[in-house]
């Protein structure tokens, strides 16, 4: 069995006011809990929803993997607080960051005064931070966790999370289109039971955001279509995008196809 949470949906910056509160405002985190391990998917604002599970797991580890680092998918990392008790470990996976330096180099040079208090290195929690270059399959006991490179500005990674005949797909921010590896794509997704995707934006308003390194709702289902996925996860919403358009959106997602649905912020699913 796999759990997953979706903590934060919403792409870009969080969204905090009442038009957003049907569908969620804070930035993407999916935890997933497989083998009885946890598995946590970016560190956006979402990740603060996610300390309870975190502090309250018996084996006291986490494991963090970044799709990238833009800010959307850092910006709550010192608030998962798993990171402030010396008797957690915290094992922290990025595969877009060598060309910067690495995972750790990065988080140093970020985390650090004036921006915030409490330097990375004075984090209370064991923390091991390590680097993988997009491509392999990487071992958690009975979890393999497979990863695949995006067409995003700077670098982000796809995953893939295996276990028990089950598998869940973390695919964001990526830009579909000339530069990307579709037929790549489809293999890494092929026959997920849940494939999360970068829908930020729609066909019809693509062409204003061409380059920014994102995707559309109804690319998300054409490859979860192509690609025979059980069901198609529509993630990353645009901020733009109040629950009154949002309502909307999920309107025209399962007129498209009863395969998709639209992610909202709290949404549980065990397969
Ligand atoms: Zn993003
Ligand atoms: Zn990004």
């Amino acid at each position: 069995m796999i759990k997953i949470h979706f903590l934060g949906v919403r792409g870009s910056t969080p969204c905090c006011d009442s038009r957003y509160s049907q569908y969620g405002g804070h930035t993407s985190c999916v935890l997933v809990e497989a083998n009885d391990q946890l598995y946590i998917f970016d560190a956006g604002s979402g990740i603060i929803n996610a300390s309870a599970i975190g502090l309250n797991h018996p084996d006291k580890l986490t494991n963090l993997f970044f799709s990238h680092v833009h800010l959307d998918h850092m910006m709550g990392l010192p608030f998962y607080f798993p990171f402030w008790k010396p008797d957690h470990h915290i094992n922290i996976h990025a595969g877009s960051l060598a060309r910067y330096g690495g995972i750790e180099s990065f988080l140093k040079r970020i985390l650090c005064e004036p921006l915030f208090p409490v330097p990375f290195t004075a984090f209370p929690a064991q923390i091991v931070c390590s680097d993988f270059v997009a491509g392999h399959e990487h071992i958690f006991g009975a979890v393999s966790i497979s990863t695949f490179e995006l067409n995003h500005p700077n670098g982000a990674v796809a995953y893939r999370l295996n276990f028990n005949g089950k598998s869940v797909c973390y695919v964001t921010d990526h830009e579909h289109g000339d530069n990307a590896n579709r037929d790549g794509l489809i293999e890494f997704i092929r026959g997920t039971d849940v494939f999360i995707y970068d829908s930020s934006y729609d066909d019809n308003n693509y062409a204003n955001y061409k380059g920014w390194g994102h995707s559309t709702w109804q690319e998300a289902l054409r490859l979860g279509n192509d690609a025979q996925v059980v069901k198609t996860a529509i993630f990353h919403h645009d901020p733009h995008n109040t629950d009154e358009k949002m309502v909307d959106v999920e309107a025209a997602v399962l007129a498209f196809s009863e395969k998709g649905f639209v992610t909202r912020q709290g949404m549980v699913l065990t397969i």
